[in-house]
């Protein structure tokens, strides 16, 4: 089995990138610019947002960013997307989601210029996608880092029985255009399809992205079947020092342990244990007149890990993503050379 090195292959196209952006800047005086536009406080997001502006800032991209508070106004949002479509010195533009649930999502990401459309999320650009004979302006990020780790760990995609699992707008759609853009035979499956192991074990090329830990078995695999595994789940470890304690608020029992230093790799606060009132607490279910005691933070070990049961299918699979590793170091890169393909369009360069 040959493994998919993700983290090698997004470094190799980050130093391709890089070199693109000297001559650009050399040639043309043009140096490519990415705007993040985040709405709102959400960890997850700003996170993401500030992995985006670091990889600008080490390729020699100008990243531009907007923060808005989590209660803009839609008419706000807008107008900040409205000033990046008009400012020459920006080339992608990324509205990061989710947003609040009081904006229209739909209708922001559908005033971002298609020029600028990094994320590749504008319905003309996921239109275009699905058309034979046309060309989007730009491939949503992580299915176009799913075909680039097929091609360059040498894959033959075309003729190939393709299988993909999920349908969403931002994976399971796209990834399955592309794939029939290189004249793979498709078929996609989704919550309804029946006797999922069945059809996955036709596959050459597997892509599963449905948020399922380790739903794909080593049984669900052709032998030699190439497997790309996009799904990013969390799953709980054991810890010696778990115990079972029950919500006082909820009434629910949960599994946690108190804080050890010896703990390694990652680990979620998912509880307190109140020493005044001797009672325990899902972490969103503390009481308000709790909040001046003694609390000692409850945690659960957890591990990061795909849609695919690694262990099984690394017996049988040709090749195999791992995750963390695979397909996740590939978006953010496919993000920068979209911005790069960005500023190579407004320069009639492609
Ligand atoms: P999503 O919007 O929840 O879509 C999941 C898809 O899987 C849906 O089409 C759903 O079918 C299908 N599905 C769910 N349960 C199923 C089951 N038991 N059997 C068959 N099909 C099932 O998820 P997503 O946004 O595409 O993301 C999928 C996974 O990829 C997640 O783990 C996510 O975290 C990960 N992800 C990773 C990256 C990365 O950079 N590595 C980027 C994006 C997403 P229906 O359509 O019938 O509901």
């Amino acid at each position: 089995m040959q493994l998919i090195d993700g983290n090698k292959i997004a470094e190799a196209i980050r130093e391709e990138i890089k070199a693109e952006v000297e001559a650009l800047k050399k040639e043309h005086g043009v140096t490519p610019g990415l705007a993040t536009v985040l709405v709102g406080e959400d960890p997850a997001s700003k996170a993401y947002v500030s992995s985006k502006q670091k990889s600008c800032d080490e390729l020699g991209m100008k990243p531009f960013h907007y923060k808005l508070s989590a209660d803009a106004t839609q008419e706000e949002v807008e107008s900040v997307v409205q000033e990046l479509n008009a400012n020459p010195q920006v080339h992608g533009i990324l509205v990061q989601l989710p947003l609040p649930k009081h904006l229209d999502e739909e209708k922001i990401l559908g005033m971002i210029s298609l020029e600028k459309d990094v994320d590749g999320f504008h319905p003309l650009n996921i239109g275009r996608l699905s058309m034979k004979g046309r060309e989007p302006w730009f491939v949503p990020c992580t299915p176009a880092g799913c075909i680039e780790l097929l091609v360059r760990s040498g894959v033959e995609i075309q003729g190939a029985e393709a299988v993909v699992l999920g349908r969403s707008n931002i994976v399971g759609l796209p990834v399955s255009m592309l794939l029939l853009h290189r004249n793979a035979t498709l078929t996609i499956c989704h919550s309804r399809t029946k006797d999922l192991a069945a059809v996955c074990r036709r596959a050459d090329i597997l892509i599963a992205a449905v948020g399922r830990t380790e739903m794909v078995k080593g049984d669900w695999v052709k032998p030699g079947a190439a497997v790309i595994d996009v799904g990013i789940n969390q799953k709980w470890l054991d810890h010696p020092a778990d115990q079972e304690w029950t919500c006082a608020t909820t009434g629910e029992t949960f599994v946690a342990h108190r804080k050890d230093q010896s703990d390694k790799g990652g680990r979620r606060k998912i509880g307190v244990y109140c020493q005044s009132c001797n009672e325990a607490y899902l972490k969103d279910h503390v009481p308000d007149d709790c909040q001046d005691c003694e609390t000692i933070d409850l945690y659960r070990k957890y591990a990061l890990v795909g849609d695919v049961d690694f262990d099984e299918v690394k017996e049988v699979a040709g090749y195999l993503t791992p995750v963390p590793g695979g397909v996740g170091p590939m978006t953010i890169v496919m993000l920068m050379q979209n911005t790069l393909r960005g500023a190579k369009h407004a320069l009639g360069l492609v």
